[in-house]
């Protein structure tokens, strides 16, 4: 009897570490649910050193085939001013001559593309080859909203967003107030808010949208999406959304040394007592905003693992494609003083990047202050942490709106840190919040709240739930 050929799928990642791991997380999904054959066409920056560890890991033999595309040389494509969605727009779309070639080459030939949101140039390439097109969003059902309904926005809506005196509003989803919007879209007249734009019309060309949360957690939000939802009628976006998620890295395989001993020291803590500070793969803050944050932490009382970037002005990403390479000395330079001696015993520093998963999945730790990157947010309430919402860029507001504006499972900053400084007495407050629980009034119910969450994402991936069986519905129309 011949045996089967298991059906094979490409995935397109674009760079950034918020994309490829969850792109790879997609794929090992497929691999090990579905017995799929997978591989995860990965174009990177090649400027990031965490992104090349987590490529050379992904790359060593493992459940998907990962496909390195370089980012091709963009001199003279984009300006020193271009923003961060620029830049990996073009990066993409120079790399579509690579991804076809290689599409039409690798064997068996793929029975359908999955593409991530900045992918969707890529569409037309699956279309030449007659196989099923997805997008994959990595991110929430109100961002996805908010994003194919940008160009009926567009439209409708005259002058900056950000200085509407109104919430924005999208059919069948909460309203977005201005100063929640993306920062794509917080000028009309830049470059980035075009290519914004592009992303948000090519999503409804694909033959089916995956995103990276559960039905349970956000029902509204994809009611609105799917047919029949008034965001359906709007945009004629009559095309199938499934909630897949949460999709979630399991700890890294092997720890570094750092990673082993900062474990030794959360095994001597008590139970929820650390806040894990950290601000995803590009987050960065002044010099004087690092400075309240040193002091908030002291202020608090409570135990931190801090991990620590040098400074930067004026730009909240700027370490997206630029992991440096600096030490726990060297950053510590940019703390106040004394502040590494007084703090020995209750914090720890981790220069510039830490394994993350593998620290949030400690029983010590019991906050996480973050800048609400999806990945990281689903990180946290996958391990039943509750968070400090610090958002920084891209749809990060939006996240923490969502967060502790409607599920009621972080507590945030109330100012922005992008606009103003978050002072060291409201961090301490914050942090005491979170991580007292109970006894204060206003963090009551919070952690209760954050381990029903989890209790509900380990239901909709479990077999019969609602996300395990979005994802098999999938990959029966893949299979046809
Ligand atoms: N990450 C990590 N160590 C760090 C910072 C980030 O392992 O020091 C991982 C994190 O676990 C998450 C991803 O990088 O999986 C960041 O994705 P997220 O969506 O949170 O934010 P982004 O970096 O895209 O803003």
């Amino acid at each position: 009897m011949e045996l089967q050929k298991p059906t094979h799928v490409a995935l397109l990642s674009s760079p950034g570490l918020g994309h490829l791991i969850p792109t790879i997380e997609l794929g090992k999904r497929f691999v090990l649910n579905h017995n799929f054959k997978v591989t995860v066409l990965a174009v990177t920056s090649q400027t990031s050193r965490a992104e090349t560890q987590i490529l050379n890991s992904a790359l060593t033999p493992s459940l998907c085939n990962v496909i390195n595309i370089p980012s091709p040389d963009l001199t003279g494509l984009i300006h020193q001013n271009d923003r961060m969605l620029t830049r990996l727009c073009v990066m993409m779309r120079q790399a579509l001559p690579t991804i076809k070639s290689i599409l039409s080459e690798i064997t068996p030939r793929p029975s359908a593309l999955i593409v991530d949101i900045f992918g969707t140039e890529a569409i037309p390439i699956g279309r030449k080859l007659n196989i099923p097109n997805y997008v994959y969003v990595a991110s929430q059902a109100w961002f996805l909203s908010l994003l194919v309904y940008s160009p009926i926005l567009d439209e409708k809506i005259e002058g900056e967003y950000v200085d509407q005196k109104e919430a924005l509003k999208i059919p069948g989803c909460n309203p977005v107030r201005p100063e929640d919007v993306v920062d794509q879209m917080l000028d009309r007249n830049d470059r980035e808010y075009k290519e914004y734009l592009g992303v948000g019309k090519g999503i409804p060309q694909s033959d089916g949208i995956l995103v990276n949360t559960w039905e349970e957690l956000q029902r509204k939000d994809l009611e609105a999406l799917r047919e029949g939802g008034l965001l359906s009628e709007a945009l004629n976006m009559n095309i199938p959304v499934y909630a897949v998620g949460p999709l979630v890295r399991e700890p890294e395989l092997e720890t570094s040394s750092v990673t082993k001993s900062l474990l030794t020291w959360l095994d001597e803590q008590p139970s929820e007592s650390v806040v894990y500070v950290s601000f995803g793969s590009g987050g960065t803050m002044s010099y004087e905003q690092m400075t309240e944050l040193a002091w908030g932490l002291e202020l608090s009382e409570w135990r931190f693992v801090w991990v620590v970037r040098a400074p930067m002005e004026g730009t909240a990403d700027a370490a997206f494609f630029t992991t440096g390479s600096d030490g726990v000395d060297e950053v510590a330079k940019y703390l106040p003083e004394g502040f590494v001696s007084r703090t020995r015993k209750v914090g720890l520093l981790v220069p510039e990047w830490a394994q993350q998963v593998t620290i949030l999945k400690h029983r010590s730790i019991g906050g996480f202050l973050s800048h609400c990157g999806w990945g990281s947010t689903l990180e946290s309430v996958t391990n039943g942490i509750p968070l400090i919402a610090w958002p920084l860029y891209a749809e990060q507001r939006m996240n923490a709106t969502l967060l502790a504006e409607e599920l009621g499972l972080a507590v945030r900053t109330t100012v922005l840190p992008t606009k103003k400084v978050v002072r060291r007495e409201e961090i301490a407050r914050m942090v005491r919040e979170v991580l007292q629980g109970d006894e204060n009034v206003k963090s009551n119910g919070i952690r209760e709240r954050v381990k029903e969450v989890q209790r509900s994402a380990v239901n909709a991936l479990s077999e019969g739930g609602s996300s395990y069986v979005a994802l098999s519905h999938v990959a029966k129309t893949i299979q046809g």
